[in-house]
């Protein structure tokens, strides 16, 4: 049987397990994929667990992402540049790490809600496992500027090190959010919403532009915080992140078994159940 799993901590509502077994049943692959909840001091000697049971290939949600790249063997560019990984495969004895939310997320925006972000002043707001992936995807997709702003600096900071553009890519702090001017696209990658926690910071209303569009990386209840800021701000966009949590499972599906799924029905089919869908990759 092909083992699979998806790691995180919590893991019990990840969406990761529905729809790597739609994925499957497309491509009529047999399939055993589990989530296992994995604390940050428990996860080296779980994975090692799951290697031994046989395991091929695992998914790794928060708040594992950077964790996850110092277990690797070997890392592709990107996951290398982001410091974070989402995608773990078995080679030769030790594990592989991709980080494809960058990916899923661009893919979301650009193929389901037909928005390029080339050209664009961006604000991030996130420096986690999540947020290192997307800043990397929306500086090689040729933003105009990125701004990242993080509740912990040094984080933004460090992050912004790991890009290496320091003329288009800078961190700020959020104390002077009212000041930094205005945004084409603004995307939360925090994980405040999730068991209602607001974000710890204000968001003023000037940092929409015209025509700015807002993405929350969050989806379901977690979602809805800043969604209706956006809203209520006159986003002329606004998008949860649904969509980038099928396309980047699709990149992984890919990567362990050589078959690029369609997205759409199970996009629809998760479509269907939200708001009413916890956050959980
Ligand atoms: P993470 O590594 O734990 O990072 C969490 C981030 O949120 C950090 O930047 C943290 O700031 C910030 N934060 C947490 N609570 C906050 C609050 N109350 N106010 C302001 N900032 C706060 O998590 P992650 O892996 O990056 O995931 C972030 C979110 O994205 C999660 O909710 C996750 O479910 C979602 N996500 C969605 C997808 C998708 O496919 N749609 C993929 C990946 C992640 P500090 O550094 O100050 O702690």
């Amino acid at each position: 049987m092909n083992r699979y799993a998806v790691f995180g901590h919590p893991v019990a509502h990840s969406q990761s397990p529905r729809i790597h077994a739609a994925f499957a049943q497309q491509a009529g692959i047999a399939l055993d994929f589990r989530a296992i909840d994995a604390a940050p001091g428990r996860f080296a000697e779980l994975l090692d667990a799951f290697a031994a049971e046989g395991g091929r290939g695992a998914s790794v949600t928060l708040p594992l992402k950077e964790q996850a790249a110092s277990l690797c063997s070997e890392l592709t560019e990107r996951a290398r540049q982001s410091g974070a990984v989402n995608t773990l495969t078995r080679v030769d004895g030790g594990w592989h790490g991709d980080n494809t939310d960058g990916l899923g997320f661009l893919r979301d925006l650009s193929d389901r809600a037909r928005l390029h972000v080339r050209g664009r002043r961006a604000l991030l707001l996130g420096a986690g496992g999540a947020a290192r992936g997307v800043a990397l995807a929306l500086s090689e997709a040729g933003v105009r500027e990125l701004v990242i702003c993080n509740r912990t600096p040094e984080r933004a900071d460090r992050l912004v090190d790991a890009i290496g553009d320091p003329e288009r890519v800078h961190s700020r702090y959020w104390q002077s959010l009212p000041d930094i001017g205005n945004f084409e696209l603004i995307v939360n990658a925090t994980s405040a919403g999730r068991d209602g926690e607001p974000l710890s910071f204000a968001l003023p209303y000037s940092l929409l532009g015209p025509r700015c569009a807002c993405y929350d990386l969050n989806y379901g209840e977690a979602s809805l915080p800043f969604l209706a800021w956006a809203r209520s701000a006159g986003a002329a966009h606004c998008f949860d992140g649904l969509g980038m949590l099928v396309e980047q499972a699709a990149e992984s599906f890919l990567r362990w078994h050589g078959v690029r799924p369609d997205t759409d029905a199970v996009y629809e089919e998760l479509r269907a159940r939200a708001p009413a869908l916890h956050t959980g990759d």
